[in-house]
């Protein structure tokens, strides 16, 4: 029974109930039109107006500022990935293009000649791997645009026995100096749901009044802490975690990145310089102007993620995000501080300063295969399930979203008590 278990998984992860519930009957009857959300037109005033209420209780929580757009996309945390370099290439080489063709005036050919040069020279993508998501994200860069232009300004492994699970000081990372025009953009992910992995905050090198635009890949904390949106040019995350049911992606996007304020380089151009041009789904102009309803936006899936965020709203008034943010705190420290009362029987993976609030990864007994698998299997006995971590670091991971009750981790600690005492 459902009452009966806390559910820790990394995602898809626990929905609350209540809306779980309000779903199955929105599923048969919305509204009472006599028909399912999942049959209606996206295009329909039902639809315009979930949409539009769950851009509102999002922005609500994060305070997000009147400068920025919220898209939703199928895409999933991966489409996140390749758009933002689809997008930001693309920004960054029609700039170049047009600084050029100011220079040279109307000769195609010479334009493109000194493009390609600048390109070949100066296209930098920064990425701040600490983690398995960032990596996978910094290679699918290195897929699309070529490794020469991918610089991965600090990776986490080399300073940590070649595995994840430290942020090294910021006076280590090599970013591209802003002196030289500065990278496309600097890509981080905040939290790193395989590694258990978070920033602390927000990196103070990528401050400053030429700050380099920002992305962050937020699919494993979204909404369970105050975010200053201001700093960044493009937030993402997969819905799949703290925000709703897979199959939409939420991007936060600051509007100069749009047209007029920003122009975008044609295909034409960028087939010229074997740069690549992304699919129209993922096109962030052509999202936004069509009201994130360019192709067909499952509804069902934007309507569970507002129910989610309404509910936020509600709970916390005027604290809004941080009223999450407290109870995301309290949650993780139970736990962390329990871990830490048994050093001979439990080792937190990642360092103190790196410790993720979301996903808690440790190790049982030094990771003994046979021990770990007792440690799952009594917890599972007493109906904590999904704690097993992910299949490329192997232990234990203990995923703590907001839909994870305080209750659900205090039986989480207690059971931790119990398993260190009897071991
Ligand atoms: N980024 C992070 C931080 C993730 O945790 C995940 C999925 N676990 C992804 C990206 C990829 O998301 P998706 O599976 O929706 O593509």
């Amino acid at each position: 029974n459902r009452s009966d278990v806390h559910y820790f998984g990394a995602g898809p992860a626990p929905l609350p109930t209540t809306v779980l519930e309000q779903a199955s009957q929105v599923l048969l009857n919305y509204n009472n039109k006599g028909i399912g959300l999942c049959e209606i037109s996206h295009r329909s005033p039902e639809a315009n107006e979930i949409l539009a209420n769950t851009k509102q209780s999002l922005a609500t929580l994060l305070d997000i500022p009147d400068d920025y757009d919220i898209l939703f996309m199928q895409s999933g945390g991966t489409g996140g990935f390749s758009s933002t370099v689809y997008n930001l290439v693309s920004i960054w080489v029609e700039k170049k293009r047009a600084k050029i063709a100011e220079e040279v005036g109307d000769d195609k050919e010479e334009v493109l000649k000194r493009l390609r040069k600048v390109v070949d020279e100066e296209l930098k993508l920064d990425y701040l791997v600490t983690g398995s998501w960032s990596l996978k994200a910094s290679q699918e860069a290195a897929r699309l645009v070529g490794a020469k232009h991918v610089n991965v300004a600090v990776d986490a492994r080399k300073s940590n026995d070649g595995k994840f699970g430290s942020i090294p000081p910021e006076s280590e990372w090599s970013l591209t100096p802003r002196k030289a025009g500065g990278p496309a953009f600097v890509y981080f992910c905040d939290n790193e749901t395989v590694d258990g992995v978070e920033f602390p905050s927000f990196p103070a090198s990528l401050e400053g009044d030429d700050a380099p635009l920002v992305i962050a890949d937020m699919s494993s904390n979204f909404i369970s802490r105050k975010v200053d949106v201001s700093k960044y040019a493009v937030i993402f995350g997969g819905a799949q975690k703290n925000i709703g049911n897979t199959g939409i992606a939420i991007v936060i996007l600051r509007k100069s990145l749009l047209p007029p304020t920003s122009a975008y380089a044609s295909a034409e151009t960028l087939r010229a310089l074997n740069l690549p041009v992304g699919p129209i789904v993922l096109d962030y102009p052509t999202v936004a102007k069509n009201n994130s309803l360019y192709n067909t936006l499952p509804i069902f899936d934007v309507w569970v993620a507002g129910q989610v965020m309404a509910g936020l709203v509600t709970t916390y008034g005027t604290k809004k995000i941080g009223g999450q943010e407290d109870v995301s705190n309290e949650k993780s420290r139970l736990i962390y501080e329990t871990l830490d009362k048994y050093p001979d029987v439990y080792r937190v993976v990642p360092s103190k300063a790196a410790r993720s609030r979301m996903n808690i990864c440790f190790r049982v007994h030094g990771g003994d295969a046979d021990k770990e698998k007792a440690f799952l299997a009594g917890a599972e006995k007493k109906g904590l399930l999904g704690l097993k971590g992910h299949r490329s670091v192997g232990g234990i991971r203990a995923s703590n979203y907001n839909a994870v009750s305080t209750d659900g981790a205090k039986l989480l600690v207690t059971y931790l008590d119990e398993y260190a005492k009897s071991a």
